[in-house]
């Protein structure tokens, strides 16, 4: 799922439940953004990164053994989304 933001700027999460392992690392790092299902695939709690939660989001990021989560940045004049890590 990719969110975009009309006002341009700020993070946006990005989840994959078919590249999820329900590993739970990302429950563990940020609760306040992600949760579970009753199969263990990620849950994004919200599409918008509150700035108070961007390091945490991040290291949910890192901790995620199968790449099932990013963040996009959406900082660029031409509306186009940085993905971190960078990929599809
Ligand atoms: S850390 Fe990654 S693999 Fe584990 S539940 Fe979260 S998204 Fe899924």
């Amino acid at each position: 799922m990719v969110t975009t933001d009309p006002e341009g700027g700020g993070l946006v999460l990005h989840a994959d439940t078919d590249v999820c392992a329900g590993a739970g690392q990302c429950v563990r790092a940020a609760p306040e953004l992600f949760d579970q299902d009753d199969d263990g695939l990620v849950v994004p709690l919200a599409t918008e990164i509150p700035p108070a939660s961007s390091a945490r989001a991040l290291e949910a990021v890192d901790l995620c053994p199968s790449g099932a989560i990013g963040v996009r940045v959406l900082s660029r004049p031409d509306g186009r989304e940085n993905r971190i890590p960078p990929g599809p």
